[in-house]
């Protein structure tokens, strides 16, 4: 049998949740396709990073959105354990502070029982600062939802590919899709800037662009994808407020309010904004004085008190990719035969992008009659790097002794040995990334995320890279387009 070739466009969490399902089958011979020179670094990047119970979609609206979410949820406690994807599952708690919040907040709990969401209650102020004593003592109230959970979205991304790539597919970075060809309306291939690439079936994972592909393929040149930006606070490690529950203020009709939780890594955030930018404005990941005083006085709100400015590491956007109606467009057409769009994931895409990824296995199956067969031997494991920071003393010892890579610390922010980052340098490579940058290796190891935000770390990074790599120190990029170490905190301040 010869296998389908198919063309993933776009290494977001979709594309390569996709691509990972896919990687089950002898039927498929995958390529995920990114523009940029590493995997997840669009929306799947900068977000709250919050696998959503599904108690907030509503099914008459939305009923595939209320679905996969509920689906994701589950599915991402046996992902995150074959993955070894950093995750924790505290529940979270929409606080309400006044009768007309209190009523609004109470129809999720209808919502939860049409979902089928487990679990999910009102909860008043003595049990609720119990639960969470980091609230603020003026809260009447809130709905608990316990199967809420939060994960780490750029790892996540990167594991999965990882994975993919282990059980055969092939990722092709710094490749920007520039057409879709169609001859007597089949799908032939793609067209991107590292040459063409045959498909019998294109899937369009493109988020923020999503919109484009779609109409590279010939599909309705009214769908519109609009970014929706998205602004927060990230704290130090070293701050007295820690939420212990996943708190939020009660939604609005673009977002699901403002968050301020204890992330995957320790750290407080607060966030996010939801503002409409114009349709050229998707590159646009600044952040705004207006926006984030608005999350600065939520958070007041929400919380019984803030840390000081000064305990802010840094501030960030990000971009939700919002489709028309807020529909998902996921869909595989008779015309052109082969085109599957999984366009404008907008949130809670994250939480059901596992989910998206089945949804679009049948969509294949039932559309193009494709067999699926198992592959005997599919891995659905991958190990995290070895780390440092999670050893006992001992462990460490015994490390060092093997390999004393381990003993030389690079980020002291976040306790990062040389060996973790040659480690990160050696799975890039064996993943298919082209270019090394020290983002990428930031998002695997977390060295640069700490208080200092790399300015010690950097350029020891870059070294390495150069090292590992071969590419001259001045080649050396932080991201696409910076090279050297970029702009660090401590050069920023004088
Ligand atoms: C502020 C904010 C908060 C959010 N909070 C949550 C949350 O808490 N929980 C949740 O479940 N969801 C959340 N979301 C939504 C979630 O982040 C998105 O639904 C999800 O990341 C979308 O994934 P994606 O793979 O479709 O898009 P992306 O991650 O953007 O991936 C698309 C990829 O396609 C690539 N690409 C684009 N054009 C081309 C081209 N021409 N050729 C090749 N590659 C291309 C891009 O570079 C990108 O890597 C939030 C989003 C934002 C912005």
């Amino acid at each position: 049998m010869m296998p389908i070739k198919v063309v993933i466009v776009g290494a977001g969490i979709v594309g390569s949740s996709i691509a990972r399902v896919l990687s089950m089958y002898e039927d498929f011979d995958v390529t995920l396709v990114e523009k940029e020179p590493d995997v997840g670094w669009g929306s799947s990047k900068a977000n709250t990073a919050i696998i959503h119970p599904g108690h907030e979609e509503e099914p008459d609206v939305h009923p595939l959105r209320a679905r996969l979410c509920r689906e994701g949820n589950i599915l991402w406690r046996q992902w995150t354990r074959e993955l070894s994807i950093p995750v924790k599952w505290p529940g979270e708690l929409m606080v309400f502070f006044n009768e007309e919040e209190e009523k609004n907040a109470k129809k999720y709990i209808e919502l939860a029982k049409l979902n089928k969401i487990p679990g999910v209650r009102v909860v008043y102020r003595n049990e609720l600062l119990q639960m969470d004593p980091s609230i603020n003592p003026s809260a009447l109230g809130a709905i608990y939802a316990p199967t809420a959970g939060t994960i780490s979205s750029f790892e996540a991304v990167i594991a999965i590919v990882e994975n993919a790539v282990e059980n055969g597919v092939k990722l092709l970075t710094e490749a920007e899709v520039r057409g879709v060809k169609v001859v007597d309306k089949k799908v032939k291939g793609v067209e991107t800037t590292k040459g063409f690439i045959e498909a019998d079936i294109v899937i369009n994972a493109a988020g923020l662009y999503s919109d484009k592909i779609s109409h590279m393929a010939g599909i309705d040149s009214g769908f519109v994808v609009r970014p929706r930006r998205g602004e927060y606070f990230l704290f130090d490690e070293n701050v007295r407020v820690k939420p212990e529950k996943l708190l939020h203020t009660t939604p609005t009709p673009i977002t699901k309010g403002v968050y301020a939780i204890t992330t995957i890594h320790g750290n407080l955030m607060i966030g996010p904004t939801a503002e409409d930018l114009p349709m050229d404005a998707k590159d646009e990941t600044s952040t705004s004085e207006k926006g984030l005083e608005y999350v600065w006085k939520e958070s007041e709100r929400l919380l019984k008190e803030l840390p000081p400015r000064t305990k802010i590491i840094r501030t960030f956007a990000g971009l939700r990719p919002e489709p028309p109606g807020g529909h998902w467009r996921i869909e595989a057409y008779d015309d052109p035969w082969g085109f599957v769009n999984a366009a404008g994931i907008r949130s809670p895409g994250f939480t059901a992008a596992p989910a998206i990824a089945y949804y679009v296995l049948n969509l294949i199956k039932d559309k193009y009659g494709v067999s699926l067969v198992k592959k005997k031997h599919w891995n659905p494991y991958r190990s995290d790097i070895v780390r440092v920071k999670d050893k006992s003393l001992q462990e460490i010892d015994e490390l060092i002794r093997k390999n004393p890579d381990y003993g030389e610390i690079i980020c002291y922010c976040k306790t990062v040995s040389k060996a973790e980052v040659i480690e990160a340098i050696e799975r890039m490579k064996k993943a298919g990334v082209k270019t090394i940058t020290i983002d990428g290796i930031k998002f695997r190891t977390r060295a640069g995320l700490g208080m200092c935000q790399g300015s010690f770390c950097r350029w020891r990074i870059a070294l390495l890279i150069s090292q590992y790599t071969g590419v001259p120190l001045y080649q050396v990029v932080v991201k696409k387009d910076l090279y050297g170490v970029g702009e660090v905190k401590a050069l920023l301040k004088s």
